[in-house]
């Protein structure tokens, strides 16, 4: 019998619920820097008062970034390159070899995906339009298409699969290269903006605003289990506090946020919202290895896509050099985005 609703739900991946908490723990202990950008926001907009609604207004001008498909791939080339040259030689060859059903066409489902079948080699659809975030969906798409792929090559059908948990560490390793190899090779200011903008919004909603629904999860459930009731008043009360305590005093907290929780789907699939958070900072933190640590922690991270689903995704990542029951990972992706807090600050 599983003491609460979370611990048997984190048990599939044999996550402890202390991974958990620790992951609300650090991010609580850091909201500082969560205000910190809601009151950039507000004085770049210009705004007496900032609203929920405030958050998706770009910081940037409106930037034409036309990106073609081929442009695209270089620049994630470019992006991945630190991880030797093996590794862009099968990118390439799946890019030229018809891994990928690139354009939109009549009949055609729409977003992205990546899968593999094993034994012949990844598949992908996407979407492709020439701009920046379909440059970062292909990159994100292709993080797993390579997983799979050293996955297949090295295990029995079996474990060629790995885990949720570990398969979007895979995708955000490739899209954080991307962002970091753009941030490195961009001067010109309102792309740069363009850029740092959308990197801290990744941040707010992966990391930030995920936790904060962990958190809401965790609260609500605990209540039922206690054999209280879970009344209205008491679920729009509780995602108030929590989303006062997120966004800070540089936010108006209008009345009708109080719903909000009622249009998000995935609290239908309980304590799944976590692995966002957990999965942008490890991967978040096994970047900022590879690019000031090279070879080690490439090998690391290379021998981590090659066990695919072959153990719980915590020992595979920990071989990989990030230890998720400690809240180092978490902490590194915090500091990754006050540093471009800071560098937002400069550009304006
Ligand atoms: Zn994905």
């Amino acid at each position: 019998r599983h003491q609460s609703a979370r611990s048997a739900a984190l048990f599939a991946d044999n996550i402890p619920p202390a991974v958990y908490d620790s992951l609300v723990q650090t991010v609580r202990s850091n909201l500082g820097e969560m205000h910190r950008y809601m009151e950039l926001r507000k004085k770049i907009l210009g705004l007496d008062e900032l609203h929920m609604y405030d958050i998706y207004v770009p910081l940037a001008e409106d930037v034409k970034w036309v990106i073609p498909f081929p442009e695209a791939v270089a620049m994630l080339k470019n992006g991945v390159a630190v991880m030797g040259d093996s590794y862009v030689e099968i990118l390439s060859r799946g890019l030229d070899s018809r891994w990928v059903d690139l354009y939109e066409r009549k009949g055609k489902t729409g977003g992205a995906y990546c899968d593999s079948i094993y034994g012949v080699h990844p598949f992908l659809l996407l979407n492709y339009q020439d701009n920046l975030d379909s440059a970062f969906t292909l990159a994100h798409e292709m993080g797993h298409a390579l997983h799979f792929y050293f996955s297949s090559q090295e295990q029995p059908f079996i474990y060629s699969h790995p885990a949720i948990f570990t398969a979007e560490v895979a995708s955000t390793v490739h899209e954080s290269l991307l962002m970091e190899h753009l941030l490195q090779t961009t001067s010109d200011r309102e792309r740069k903006i363009y850029l740092i903008n959308y990197y801290l919004e990744i941040f707010r909603g992966t990391l930030f605003r995920q936790t904060m629904f962990a958190e809401f999860e965790k609260i609500i459930h605990e209540k039922a289990e206690n054999g209280e009731a879970l009344t209205s008043h008491f679920l729009k009360e509780a995602y108030r506090e929590l989303n006062t305590a997120y966004h800070g005093e540089g936010m108006v907290v209008d009345a009708e946020i109080d719903m909000e929780w009622a249009r998000i789907p995935h609290f239908y699939d309980a304590f799944y919202v976590y692995k966002y958070a957990t999965g942008l900072s490890a991967a978040v933190s096994l970047v900022r290895q590879i690019l000031t640590k090279g070879k080690p922690a490439v090998d690391g991270y290379l021998s981590f896509l090659k066990k695919g689903g072959s153990d719980y995704p915590l020992n595979l990542l920990q071989e990989a050099g990030v230890d998720m029951a400690s809240p180092q990972p978490v902490q590194d992706a915090i500091n990754r985005f006050s540093g471009l807090l800071d560098e937002m600050e400069g550009l304006i």
